[in-house]
């Protein structure tokens, strides 16, 4: 029997082109009957001139928790004044730590030159560098710190074979640059084979993030499903946009495990607002992911097998027209009730879509495999110094006799190659040193490495930052020092 429940929706017009784009796509959802109760809010430009840093207001908020689905129109972040992009803060407050976005190709109604393109990229969204922690330790030198936690790559790697397995796809492939990052990207890794033994029938591989990115400029066909750490999938999930030809046409969700949020990939195009040319197939691409994620997938092959059939039709907007595979240009509205006439009717040669009997792959709730505590020694410490003097010798001389009783400084490196002892003569080195003091017997405990710090105070020595070195199991759990 088929679902009758009424969805309320959160909607956000945005700006720039968001209102007209917004517009035409709720006249075709609700021609074709999607089952939804729209609260509109205000978000953007005058939420932010109104002094909400995050462009959305307390109501706005109060909204999406309530429905706990979000069609965002794009918004222009105001530069300045301490204004976060919404997309940012939204992907913070409300958890929603999976990106995902089909990048397809519709050859040859819309130029392409990988005519057989259709990547979905999962992209991790609350980690990695994007966790914004830097600081200025030195004058020469600002770190910034890369955090990649196990059941955050549980969680998303596990969204990415549940995605895979929702809707029949058979590969989903990880990158990531384990072979550099042993430690952080090697973690994310061998989450993704645990997970994979999970979901036999779909086929995992992994390649080097850079090999990957050149592989799929390349040869996209030869990809599915990508799932990737949150700054390559930032980077790689826009060259897989911009290869389809069709960047205008993509729309991407943002899931999380109360709150999903739906948008076209590009921006608020302010150049062409108001002219009723916007293409609003992006945002429409969103509304379809968004309304198969709330078990609507009836409504959602409708309008996609419509659109489909629209771009068939040759009935484009400016930016998709083109001599030879258009015959008719249409404005924003003319196009949204072009697809309207052709709810019902499928494409011919493009292939069909089917969500029906597709469930969202959030429906299923995560299942983190259970923390295993491990057996943790404290084996020595990186103290990290401010200091302007050039020779490593010399402050080999410095810190060597301040270890005491139970540390003995083992390493000297600056900007990870390793100076002391047997430095390369050659190493450019700046003013920022890692000095690593092993135990000398056995387990350190806090009290001598607060001890160190002590007599590094008491000596001068400006140190910035301490790394506690530990094994795990007996493993260690931080990275050796490269060779000189
Ligand atoms: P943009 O995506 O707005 O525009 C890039 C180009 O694509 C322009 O030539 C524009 O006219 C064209 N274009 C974009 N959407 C189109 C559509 N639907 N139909 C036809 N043509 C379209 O990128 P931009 O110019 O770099 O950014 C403009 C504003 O949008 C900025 O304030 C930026 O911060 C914001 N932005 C918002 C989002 C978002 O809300 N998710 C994403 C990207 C940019």
């Amino acid at each position: 029997m088929r679902d009758t429940t009424i969805t309320p929706i959160t909607v956000a017009k945005g700006d720039g082109i968001g209102p007209e784009i917004t517009d035409a796509v709720l006249h075709i959802m609700q021609a074709a009957g999607a089952r939804l109760k729209v609260e509109e809010v205000a978000a953007g430009e005058a939420v932010y001139r109104r002094g909400h840093a995050g462009g959305l207001d307390a109501a706005g908020w109060a909204s999406i928790r309530r429905t706990r689905v979000f069609l965002k129109g794009p918004i222009t972040t105001p530069q300045g004044h301490g204004n976060k992009s919404l997309n940012v803060t939204a992907r913070t407050t409300l958890g929603l730590f999976a990106n995902v976005r089909p990048c397809v190709s519709y050859h040859p109604y819309v130029r392409s030159r990988h005519p057989r393109m259709d990547v979905v990229i999962i992209r991790e969204n609350e980690e990695d560098l994007y966790a914004g922690i830097e600081h200025r330790q030195t004058d020469d030198v600002i770190q910034s710190v890369k955090l990649i936690s196990r059941p955050g790559s549980e969680r998303i790697v596990r969204y990415a074979f549940d995605y895979a397995r929702a809707n029949q796809r058979r590969k989903v492939t990880a990158l990531a640059k384990d072979n550099i990052m042993k430690l952080t990207d090697g973690l994310f890794l061998r989450i993704f084979y645990e997970v994979a033994k999970e979901y036999p029938e779909i086929k995992a591989d992994h390649l080097i993030v850079d090999v990957g990115a050149a592989r799929l400029a390349d040869q996209p066909e030869r990809f599915d499903v990508i799932v990737t750490l949150n700054l390559y999938g930032d980077i790689v999930s826009d060259i897989a946009a911009q290869i389809t030809g069709s960047v205008g046409l993509a729309g991407a969700a943002n899931i999380g495990d109360a709150c999903a949020m739906f948008e076209a990939i590009h921006g608020s195009a302010p150049m062409i607002t108001g002219q009723d040319i916007a293409n609003p197939s992006g945002l429409l691409m969103a509304a379809v992911m968004m309304l198969v994620h709330i078990g609507q997938g009836d409504v959602a092959a409708r309008i996609h097998n419509a659109w489909l059939k629209t771009l068939e039709d040759g009935v484009h907007t400016t930016d998709v027209f083109s001599r030879g595979n258009s015959k008719l240009k249409v404005g924003t509205q003319d196009f949204a009730q072009a697809v309207v006439e052709r709810l019902g009717q499928l494409p011919v040669t493009l292939t069909s879509v089917g969500y029906a009997t597709l469930r969202s792959a959030v429906d299923r709730s995560v299942l983190l495999s259970p923390r295993r505590v491990a057996v943790k020694e404290l084996v020595g410490v990186d103290v990290f110094l401010h200091w302007p003097g050039g020779d490593p010798d010399e402050l080999a001389g410095l810190v060597g006799p301040l270890g005491g009783n139970a540390l003995q400084l083992s390493t000297i490196s600056n900007r990870s190659q390793t100076v002391w002892p047997n430095g390369n003569a050659g190493v450019f080195c700046t003013d920022h040193w890692r000095c690593r003091f092993l135990a000398s017997t056995g387990v350190v405990k806090h009290q001598d490495i607060v001890s160190l710090l002590g007599r590094l105070a008491e000596a001068g020595l400006d140190f910035i930052q301490i790394e506690n070195l530990c094994t795990f199991d007996g493993k260690a759990g931080f990275s050796a020092l490269a060779s000189p």
